[in-house]
């Protein structure tokens, strides 16, 4: 069972057709996080507010975005980029 899954991921990776595809991807996914560093937060979806339910019309900056609206996505946090 395991040999069996080795040997179809070995046959994956070895195939050239299937690893420049992965490459590809990889390069679009690497520059997309240079150029687009964020994404929006669900949480807010841009407002930059949390808004409380127990007191109407009271709220405060998003908790899960710190008030940014937006996070950083995985791929632009590993390539470093800060904001
Ligand atoms: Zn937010």
């Amino acid at each position: 069972m395991v040999d069996a899954l080795i040997n179809l991921i070995d046959a994956i990776l070895g195939n050239p057709v299937v690893l420049s595809i992965l490459a590809g991807a990889a390069v679009t996914y690497v520059a997309s996080c240079v150029v687009k560093p964020y994404k929006i937060c669900k949480a807010c979806n841009r407002s930059k507010e949390s808004h409380s339910k127990l007191y109407k019309g009271a709220f405060g900056p998003c908790r899960a975005c710190k008030g940014a609206g937006h996070h950083v996505r995985v791929g632009a946090r590993i390539l470093g980029r800060k904001l």
